[in-house]
């Protein structure tokens, strides 16, 4: 540690704070007010005063004094999330002890030790996250460890980064996107699995909005262009439910706002229809204020469906059972006269309070008598994450993530045991999956299930409302393959570890059939130099190497050549053709986009970087064809050319997370003359002579080549993909526009 150290010399209590500050104190004041019971202003203001000074001179990117960041971050713990006094101060604090002179004892002099642990475990995780080594699955880790340790950290963690997500528009574009992609891979599931379900919504649509610029403006207009007439349907829809609300004495409150817009994205790629197409962009809420109690909520219930027809399918019980991150609602879908399906939600105001704040709602209802029990979800998920982080394994973390991940996002199903035990489970589990939460030696021998007392095979996927019974047998049945049809992590880590040790005996065999050899040809060799050959020989490791040989799929004596070659020589006498003949063998999959694009090369100048990209080499990626107009970055390759990907393209994902020094800012310069690849998806009515029309409008009155067109039709329906050249990306909004005109055409859009 440095030893010239300034040491803490603030007068906390007697520093007197210009007007203007002032001003910044008495708004935070006033929301710790609103917000919560008796809030400690004398903490708040000490740590205001705090931030302020020590962080004196300093600004953020946008230029801003940077005390307005904690600041805000601060506001948000207030307003948004709703914590206590203690977590504001810290949320002030929270970037002092890693950012100036404070120190953690200083904090702890001035605020006592709970504000000190709170800094102490902020600071950890932005270590961690600073770190650059660091895997992003550590950081998972970590994360769930503080979690554990004090769930306001995370807390404020999640605040922070919401406000550096409001204000990423500051941060060059590189930076933009590398923080987008750990914000909608980390973050998001994590707010999504606390129920913190608006700063979730929010993180994603600032994430969406920085990775996708275009593809979010796009939605937002057309929501905005329909914001009327939503609001028109929804006060007609309502109003016989309203009137019976009233007469009959409720306080109730009705919302009905959009979903957010990455949510509407998501389902438009997933159906692949556009935007028109995605019929419940919102659903309508009906809050009960007090006193009213759950037995409300189907009264409530009941007023709907003697307007309305309900869809029994789409029925949802998330009150009686409530949500893993402790949702509870009545959800019903129900059919207008004219056809028209409207989702409809219902619920107390304090299940709304759970519902948009989760973990924070949770955290500040803890102590109420009232509540015990109903939150008992979340209860179970931090179980689950301390019984994970008790038996960690060094090489897990990896897989560990996306068992999480897989956890968080997803839906769950309800079944019993024959006990009629209630158990929850991700959807698309199996009885494989049900055997190994009930207990991993059932599911180890496990040999077959009965659901609703039938027999069915171990894979089957399990429906909400199945009774399962596992059927066990004497010893181990666990089969490697089962990996493939489990979902919980419980059943894949089990699974997993079991490969791990059958792959251990094959590479053993491995390793003595290479012994054998290595005593007849009398070699001497340390395991480093095995090592320093398996590397040559492209093997991850010497145990990847020894299973390969046990396993068949390379020949010993391919090693036993490549060894004696560095024996004599102290180098690699046949590398080439070793290398040569082993690319044959290998059936690795190769995710390197300098593989899998083998991009056309461009010309002439139409990017540039820095104003200037004379001396450098550089080509489009296949994988997402940009073309000019559309939002790029430059990807520098192995063989030092650049390569162009469009900032939503998946490659880049993965390379942004890899080989984050990899990538750098370019943009279109403003002439090009070079052609580029579109795609266009076609969907319309069949007629006669319309690919005609269609090849007509392309390729004449809009000069425009094109590569292929594909169409399928079926019972009068039409579907096809035009591939073409473009110059940029109006020219190809231009073709879009005019084959939508086409006679027949009812929908044209861009295809990926
Ligand atoms: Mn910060």
């Amino acid at each position: 540690m440095s030893q010239t150290k300034v040491t803490y010399n603030y007068n906390l209590d007697e520093y007197e704070l210009a007007e203007v500050q002032q001003g910044d104190l008495a708004k935070l004041l006033e929301l710790c007010r609103k917000n919560m019971k008796d809030p400690d202003e004398k903490l708040v203001e000490r740590a205001f005063k705090l931030t302020y000074l020590s962080h004196d001179g300093i600004t953020r990117a946008s230029g801003e004094p940077y005390y307005l960041h904690p600041l805000a971050v601060a506001e948000i713990i207030a307003e948004e999330i709703g914590m206590d006094d203690v977590s504001v101060a810290a949320a002030l604090l929270h970037d002092t002890v890693e950012d100036t002179d404070i120190t953690l004892k200083d904090i702890e002099q001035e605020f006592g030790p709970v504000v000190m642990q709170l800094i102490d475990g902020l600071t950890k995780i932005s270590g961690v996250f600073k770190s650059k080594n660091v895997k992003q699955a550590e950081t998972f880790m970590k994360l769930l460890m503080y979690m554990a340790e004090d769930l306001r950290v995370v807390l404020i963690k999640f605040a922070d980064r919401l406000h550096n997500m409001r204000t990423i528009h500051h941060l060059p574009r590189k930076k933009q996107l590398s923080i987008a992609t750990e914000t909608i891979e980390l973050y998001a599931p994590f707010a999504h699995r606390f129920g913190l379900y608006k700063i979730k919504s929010e993180l994603e649509d600032l994430c969406f909005k920085a990775t996708d610029p275009t593809g979010y403006k796009f939605i937002a207009r057309k929501l905005r262009d329909k914001k009327e007439s939503r609001e028109e349907f929804i006060d007609v829809f309502m109003e016989p439910i309203r009137e019976q609300l009233e007469r009959s004495g409720f306080n109730f409150e009705i919302k009905g706002r959009p979903k957010h817009i990455y949510s509407i994205y998501k389902k438009m790629m997933r159906q692949q229809k556009p935007f028109e197409e995605i019929y419940d962009l919102f659903a309508i809420r009906i809050i009960l204020d007090e006193p009213h109690t759950k037995e409300d909520c189907w009264r409530v219930y009941s007023f709907i469906t003697d307007s309305y027809t309900p869809i029994p399918e789409r029925f949802r019980d998330f009150v009686s059972v409530p949500k893993a991150n402790g949702y509870r609602s009545l959800h019903t879908t129900v059919i207008t006269n004219r056809g028209r399906k409207v989702e409809v939600q219902i619920r107390t105001r304090h299940m709304d309070e759970i519902a948009e704040k989760g973990l924070a709602a949770h955290w500040k209802y803890k102590e109420g008598a009232e509540q015990q029990g109903k939150e008992a979800g979340l209860d179970k998920f931090v179980d689950w994450v301390r019984e994970v982080l008790d038996n960690p394994r060094p090489d897990a973390a990896t897989e560990f993530v996306e068992d999480f991940q897989l956890n968080l996002y997803s839906r769950e199903i309800y079944v019993f045991t024959p006990n009629g035990e209630l158990r929850t489970l991700p959807q698309g589990s199996t009885p494989i999956d049900f055997a190994f939460d009930i207990h991993s030696e059932i599911g180890e021998r496990a040999i077959a299930a009965k659901v609703n007392g039938k027999m069915v095979p171990l894979r089957n996927k399990l429906s909400s409302g199945d009774q399962v019974e596992i059927i066990t047998g004497k010893v181990s049945n666990l089969n490697p393959d089962w990996i493939n049809d489990v979902v919980t992590h419980k059943a894949r880590s089990r699974i997993r570890q079991y490969i791990r040790q059958e792959e251990r005996k094959v590479s053993d065999d491995g390793r003595e059939m290479w012994e054998k050899k290595a005593e007849r040809y009398n070699f001497e060799l340390s395991d480093q130099d095995l090592a320093k050959i398996a590397n040559k020989l492209e093997f991850p490791s010497i145990q990847a190497m020894f299973f390969a040989i046990g396993s068949d799929s390379y020949d010993v004596n391919r090693l036993v050549k490549a060894v004696r070659s560095f024996l004599s020589k102290g180098r690699f006498e046949g590398e080439e053709e070793e290398k040569a003949a082993q690319k044959d063998d290998k059936k690795t999959e190769v995710y390197d986009d300098r593989i899998i694009g083998d991009a056309q090369t461009a010309n002439k100048q139409m990017l540039t970087m820095d104003g200037n990209l004379d001396n450098i080499k550089y080509s489009f990626s296949k994988c997402c064809n940009p073309i000019p107009g559309d939002d790029v970055v430059g990807y520098i390759s192995r063989n030092g050319g650049l390569k162009i990907h469009r900032t939503n393209c998946n490659n880049l994902k993965h390379l942004i997370k890899t080989e984050p020094e990899y990538i750098v800012d370019v943009s279109w310069s403003k002439k090009s003359g070079n052609q580029f690849i579109g795609a266009i998806k076609i969907i319309g009515e069949d007629r006669v002579g319309l690919i005609n029309d269609i090849s007509n409008m392309i390729s004449t009155t809009l000069k425009t080549n094109m590569k292929s067109i594909n169409v399928s039709s079926d019972t009068g329906a039409f579907e096809g993909t035009i591939i073409l050249y473009v110059d940029d990306l109006k020219h190809l909004e231009n073709v879009i526009k005019r084959v939508m005109k086409i006679d027949g055409i009812k929908q044209a859009y861009r295809y990926e």
